[in-house]
């Protein structure tokens, strides 16, 4: 997260049209819902009015769009017409989910178009129509917006407003809902960008960053599996979790008490079960967990099992690396495994100081 001094510091560039900062921040104007470069022309928000990122992804999973004005998402001198056609195509239609006939139809080489926007922005265009997608998906959830309950007794089927972007983007309720069945999903801010939690009134089924590639697939799944719907809001397993995740970035908490609820085959749980005897501050490669399982030859289906873990941090699976000392794979990216690795490593070493 960005400390209170730089924002200061970015607000006075963003006055000052200062364009030395082109690149190293994005703001997001809370009043209009854009997002906009520092040398942006138009009238400057208040500064309680602005939000500030670091990349345009943030900003795009914040849920804003962006300026018709400053195009934060085209070069300032240099507009690529394969960047702006695609632009403008995601901002007709921002849920969409783009394949492969769709460059076709606007006669434009995918290829191309991930080099492009790689170069420009750091990021694929697929992942910018995606980020743009579920900045919309979340946007309920991360306003705390939340669904009053005599909408839930008129049932989620009959009542149009349940049918936000959330149900649109992340797939739609099942149309047999189990006795109503609901799951509440939330958005929790963390040193290491936000997450969302989903959960019911007994346990936690969901911990993700919002990030994290193939996030969609994974709420529709959990949706279908457990035949709930999945609407904005907030249960007592989702504040514990908040509060234990807070504690964890204190340094002040290694394992967390919050009921959990594993969905997975035998197999998958045994793994998760393996993962959480790691003690903090260590590691285990996925050949000891295979061992440990009595199944040495069953490594990749350990390493599928890891990835397959949806309580990020809780199900500590970012402990588990290659056998070379390799950090291996993770999720939420590799930054944040790292940090995750040495944040609770010097919790270790602090320990026994004393
Ligand atoms: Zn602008």
């Amino acid at each position: 997260m960005i400390s209170a001094d730089l924002k200061e510091q970015y607000y006075e560039a963003l006055v000052a049209k200062d364009s030395e900062y082109e690149g190293l921040f994005y703001v997001g104007v809370r009043t209009t819902g854009v997002f906009c470069r520092p040398t942006c022309p138009a009238r400057k928000p208040k500064f309680e009015n602005c939000e500030f990122y670091e990349t345009a992804q943030q900003a795009l999973l914040a849920s804003y769009r962006p300026c018709q004005r400053c195009r934060p998402l085209s070069h300032p001198n240099q507009v690529s017409d394969v960047v702006r056609i695609l632009v403008e195509a995601v901002e007709k239609n921002p849920e969409k989910r783009w394949k492969g006939q769709d460059f076709k139809a606007l006669s434009i080489d995918e290829s191309t178009a991930r080099r492009q926007f790689k170069k420009r922005f750091g990021m694929t265009f697929v992942e910018y129509a995606r980020a743009r997608r579920m900045g919309l998906a979340l946007k309920n959830i991360r306003s705390g917006r939340t669904v009053i309950d005599s909408q839930l007794s008129t049932g989620y089927e009959s009542s149009s407003g349940f049918r936000d972007a959330f149900s649109r983007i992340m797939g739609a309720a099942p149309t047999q809902v189990d006795e109503g069945h609901i799951l509440k999903a939330s958005w929790i801010d963390t040193r290491l960008g936000p997450m969302m939690a989903i959960a019911d009134e007994e346990s936690l089924y969901l911990l993700e960053f919002v990030d994290r590639r193939g996030l969609e697939r994974e709420v529709e799944r959990l949706r279908k599996r457990t035949k709930s719907a999945i609407v904005p809001g907030t249960t007592a397993p989702i504040q514990s979790i908040e509060r234990e995740l807070n504690e964890y970035f204190q340094g002040i908490r290694t394992a967390f008490d919050t009921p959990l609820f594993c969905l997975g085959t035998p197999f998958q749980k045994r793994v998760w079960d393996e993962l959480l005897a790691i003690p903090a501050g260590e590691t285990r490669s996925y050949q000891e967990i295979a061992n440990a399982l009595g199944k040495p030859t069953a490594c990749r289906a350990v390493a599928q099992a890891n990835g397959a873990n949806q309580l990020a941090i809780v199900i500590p699976c970012h402990r588990v690396i290659n056998a070379s000392g390799e950090l291996g794979g993770y999720g939420g990216g590799l930054t944040r495994k790292n940090w995750l690795l040495t944040h609770e490593k010097q919790g270790q070493e602090q320990d026994s100081y004393e």
